[in-house]
């Protein structure tokens, strides 16, 4: 998704400063884990297409194959939708898989000539993950403010979450739809909320539906589909079904991303598959379960994410795979407590044993693919949610670790890892494991 909107903004930003028209050749360079893992993760279907205006959010799936196959058999791309141009794929998209830009490992730079082959502008992106992009000014601008809004109940720790909480006497789920008023009427955040569930829920749907082959090297199978006929047609019912299901949902998601469907990043498309997995056993499973009980889920989830974005990073290029699908599983664990009544402590507890126990958790994508481990890491990640949520709800909220000490502990650990385990296919499984 990162590449996808840095080549729209690119682009976007030529018409804005009159020089679409110009542009006779466009060039693009990847560094560092997105030149190590880009065909893996589809960075390269992805540039194609946003150089072509498409955004992640309302591309029509069906829709990219024809465009790749068009852009690629003809040599032409339509800039921004419209402008017609040239476009030898293997020479203007180049791959410095030993090079890295100094703001983040994701980088990725565009240049645009005209026909004289000067150049008319040059644009560095960073896709820092969960589809967000900074350039270099911004990542400056980011270490000076954190917003621009005012929010009534500001929190930059999940300390100072719990207080404000405490002081005000909301609940989590309140206090945050409290802030999200300051951005849009309530209504919208609630209908942007059902959106979300109801592209959750579509995707799984398509990941049961599907079948065959993923793409690329690996030729991994798809099992959603077999196990949820499996699980449609059981004669008797194991006490571990509601497992099973969680599972299938997962692989759903995730095989549906590596075969480039479409996903709600939660909180990126590797790890995509946790949340609704979860949300799905709730919603399927629990006695009781509600829309408002979606809502609290999807609100403080979110903003377990925004915690770890704001004081480690969701990026498995930077923190590795516990940056990823441990990130997920702690808002996954933290929603399941809110969508169960439980309270502000015991969502902590659940956010933060949800990350405990993927501390340390490397990104080693055989192939650079998003699929082994990373199809079955979320299957495991949303267990393991469940199993945190039901671990805090057992208690009364009182833990020793926090949540915040745990997300340092991610973060230092991020950064004490080697380069090898962190989105750059270059140790672990990727190279213990022949590619095919
Ligand atoms: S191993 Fe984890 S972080 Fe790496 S690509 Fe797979 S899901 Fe993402």
């Amino acid at each position: 998704m990162g590449p996808m909107n840095a080549a729209r903004r690119f682009v976007e930003d030529l018409g804005r400063r009159g020089l679409l028209t110009a542009t006779q050749k466009v060039g693009v360079q990847l560094y560092g884990s997105l030149a190590l893992t880009g065909k893996g993760h589809c960075t390269d279907r992805a540039i194609l297409l946003g150089l072509e205006g498409c955004a992640p959010e309302s591309l029509d799936p069906k829709a990219v194959e024809p465009a790749l196959e068009r852009i690629r058999s003809n040599s032409r791309l339509r800039l921004a939708g419209h402008h017609d141009i040239a476009f030898d794929e293997p020479m203007d998209v180049l791959w410095h898989r030993d090079q890295v830009l100094p703001g983040h490992s994701n980088g990725m730079r565009f240049t645009a000539l005209n026909q004289a082959s000067e150049v008319l502008a040059r644009e560095e992106y960073y896709s820092i993950g969960g589809g967000f992009i900074r350039q270099a000014n911004d990542l400056a601008a980011d270490a000076q403010k954190s917003t621009t809004v005012t929010v009534p109940f500001p929190f930059a720790s999940c300390d100072e979450l719990l207080a404000i909480a405490q002081k005000n006497g909301l609940q989590l789920h309140e206090l945050v739809l409290a802030n999200e008023r300051s951005f849009r009427e309530e209504h919208a955040t609630i209908a942007a909320l059902d959106k979300l569930w109801s592209v959750m829920q579509v995707c799984i749907e398509q990941g049961f539906a599907a079948q065959g082959i993923l793409p690329g090297v690996l030729r991994v199978p798809r099992r959603a589909p077999k196990l949820h006929q499996q699980l449609l047609t059981a004669k008797s019912k194991s006490p571990m079904q509601e497992m099973d299901w969680v599972n299938a949902f997962a692989l759903a998601v995730n095989e549906e991303n590596a075969a480039g469907g479409r996903m709600v990043t939660a909180p990126t498309n590797g790890a995509a598959g946790i949340v609704p997995a979860v949300l799905s056993y709730y919603d399927r499973f629990e006695p009781g379960a509600t829309r408002e009980g979606i809502h609290r889920f999807l609100l403080v989830g979110s903003a377990i994410g925004m915690l770890y974005k704001l004081n480690a990073s969701i990026s498995g290029a930077e923190m590795g795979c516990q940056g990823e699908v441990g990130v997920a599983c702690s808002m996954a664990a933290g929603g399941l407590v809110a969508a169960l009544g439980g309270t502000n402590t015991q969502i902590e507890n659940a956010a933060e044993i949800g990350m405990e126990h993927n501390l340390g958790l490397t990104c080693d994508p055989i192939a650079g693919l998003v699929q082994i481990p990373c199809i079955e890491r979320n299957a495991m990640g949303a267990v393991k949610a469940i199993n945190a949520a039901r671990l805090a709800l057992h208690g009364d909220g009182t833990h020793k670790v926090s949540l915040d000490q745990v997300i340092a502990t991610m973060r230092q650990t991020g950064e004490d890892m080697s380069s090898i385990y962190k989105e750059t296919s270059q140790g672990g499984l990727a190279v213990n494991v022949p590619e095919c």
